[in-house]
């Protein structure tokens, strides 16, 4: 399964999985259709899925343009947004599992951005489709859910093996790292991360995807039982941490 990035409206990111043995292909987070069927025309793929991780309009704005073209192709996304993701044909609960091309799934339900959204981990390959959920040095706005959700979900990521590809939906990296300096700026794997990250935005390159062990030592709300984190928002509490950490970031 090959996995290609196609950089999307400002700051998204779609992600096709391609399957050169078998001519399919299926994408995860299609904002928009174009650069989709772009692709699959060029690879002469057809595609059989779309993996949806929520129901915000930058991660299912092409789900009907592409189901014109592929009527086929199955769309997936959470139960909970039954009634919100467009042409949604399989409603996912916490557990299950999906496959493409002969790859598994887990489906990792990770509410708090919204309170329906789910993740995508491939166990074989070691891949994160995590949407809105975590980012590169970040995390998603709570627009449905709970800083106690969020931690909860966030922490289930934070347990998946270190090497484990992150490939989050948007290009956020530089502005959450330099938010993460105001909170832990004596971390010398942030610091160093951040001169990466600044060498390779100027260079006009993606910074995603990182791993999961980079986001446990550099990212900040993956980081709330560190003392430094607790220093920078006063309080002990995880919850309170995060809770803290998240509204920072919120004004910053
Ligand atoms: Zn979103
Ligand atoms: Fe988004």
């Amino acid at each position: 399964m090959r996995i290609l990035q196609l950089p999307a409206l400002r700051d998204n990111y779609i992600y096709l999985l391609y399957d050169p043995e078998t001519a399919t292909a299926a994408v995860v987070d299609p904002t928009v259709a174009e650069p989709v069927l772009e692709k699959l025309a060029e690879l002469q793929a057809e595609l059989v899925a779309i993996f949806n991780t929520h129901h915000h309009h930058d991660h299912v704005g092409g789900n009907l343009q592409l189901l014109a073209r592929y009527p086929r192709a199955v769309v997936y996304g959470s139960q909970v947004d039954r009634g919100r993701i467009p042409g949604q044909t399989v409603e996912l609960q916490a557990g299950e599992t999906v496959e493409f091309a002969g790859r598994q799934a887990k489906v990792l339900f990770v509410p708090g951005h919204t309170r329906g959204h789910v993740a995508y981990y491939f166990p074989e390959s070691g891949d994160l489709f995590c949407g809105d959920t975590l980012f590169a040095g970040g995390c998603g706005r709570l627009f449905e859910g709970t800083p106690e959700q969020m931690l909860g979900s966030l922490d289930q990521l934070r347990q998946l093996p270190e090497p484990t590809r992150v490939w989050c939906a948007h290009e956020y990296t530089l502005n959450n790292l330099k938010f993460a300096l105001t909170v832990d700026g004596d971390n010398p794997d942030l610091q160093a991360r951040y001169q990466q990250v600044v060498a390779l935005r100027q260079a006009g390159s993606p910074t995603v995807p990182s791993t999961i062990g980079e986001e446990r030592r550099t990212n900040p709300f993956l980081r709330w039982d560190q003392p430094a984190l607790q220093a920078a928002t006063g309080v002990q509490d995880p919850v309170r941490v995060f809770a803290r950490l998240r509204g920072m970031k919120d004004q910053f």
